[in-house]
């Protein structure tokens, strides 16, 4: 496996970062995952906005063009001899000293790795998976924004050791002020009375890719989709749930919180999304082979 790093292709056990790297000392840093499908990356342009929107964000200037980094992360998965995977990009803040003080980090470190990824177990997809809320709260935009994909993932992480410890595959969160947010790596949908329903980004959510992709779609066939905030009683009394993100794709939900959701099977508007997602993932997008 050749991974980049900084501007080199170095085999896996020479890819190493320094301990003084703030993305390590401090989660400092933002990343993307990014997939290619039958030798074609998905939405490169979206996923390269988005980490270049965060890092302005957070006041990290990468030090290569959005161009240089698209052509970096579609060598890397060419190295690779890829057709299918799963892409993850990390741009952190550097080597620095022990203090957080970012004026520390004179240049920011940039790996680009181009493996696989399985979220969840393949059965799931077919049957459903079953989820659970957490106490946990999504954090809070006043705090750290979750539209920034940064490498400050611990409270994802705490609600995904809390569905763990609970035996489910999935916890979703609810933002700050109780209204359904998103999941630890996944955005949320419900279907009801026919009406494609999300969660507005800007409440406590990633501006998830799969998540555009889906609204697009599903407005191609005509479904009508909503962008607004709702509770747990809507989760609960929904006709379909389905969670969408770059490394679960689409998957659907069956019972939340020990609520069977629908009839307990994946609904028709959720199977005609899921279905019509896996036929664009690899016609249009980022070549990676002439
Ligand atoms: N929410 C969170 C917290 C995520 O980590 C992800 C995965 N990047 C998503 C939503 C889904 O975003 P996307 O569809 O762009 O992968």
């Amino acid at each position: 496996m050749k991974i980049y790093l900084n501007g080199e292709f170095v085999d896996k056990q020479d890819a190493k970062v320094s301990v003084f790297d703030h993305g390590y000392l401090y989660g400092d840093g933002v990343f993307e995952g990014i997939r290619a499908y039958n030798g074609v990356i998905f939405r490169l342009d979206e996923h390269i906005d988005r980490l270049y929107y965060g890092a302005k964000a957070i006041m990290l200037d990468i030090p290569l063009s959005k161009e240089e980094m698209k052509a970096a992360v579609v060598e890397t998965v060419r190295r690779n001899n890829l057709y299918d995977a799963y892409i993850r990009l990390v741009v952190s803040r550097g080597e620095g000293d022990l203090g957080l003080d970012p004026r520390k980090c004179p240049r920011p470190t940039i790996v680009i790795i181009a493996d696989s990824i399985q979220l969840y177990p393949k059965e799931l997809y077919e049957k459903g998976m079953k989820a659970m809320t957490t106490y946990m709260r999504r954090n809070s935009p006043a705090a750290l924004d979750p539209q920034i994909k940064s490498l400050n993932y611990l409270n994802n992480i705490l609600a995904k050791l809390e569905a763990n410890r609970c035996g489910y595959a999935e916890a979703i969160f609810l933002n700050d002020r109780g209204y359904v947010a998103e999941c630890t790596g996944d955005n949320i949908f419900i279907v009801k009375d026919g009406v494609l329903i999300t969660p507005p980004v800007t409440i406590a959510a990633l501006g998830g890719i799969t998540r555009k992709t889906v609204i697009e779609i599903a407005e191609q066939i005509g479904i009508k989709v909503e962008e607004r905030e709702f509770t747990l009683y809507n989760l609960y009394n929904a006709d379909e749930c389905f969670l969408t993100g770059t490394a679960a794709e689409a998957i659907p939900v069956v019972e939340i919180d020990g609520r069977v959701i629908g009839d307990g099977k994946p609904g028709p508007i959720t199977k005609k999304i899921l279905q019509e997602f896996a036929e664009i993932v690899d016609k249009k997008g980022t070549k990676v082979y002439e």
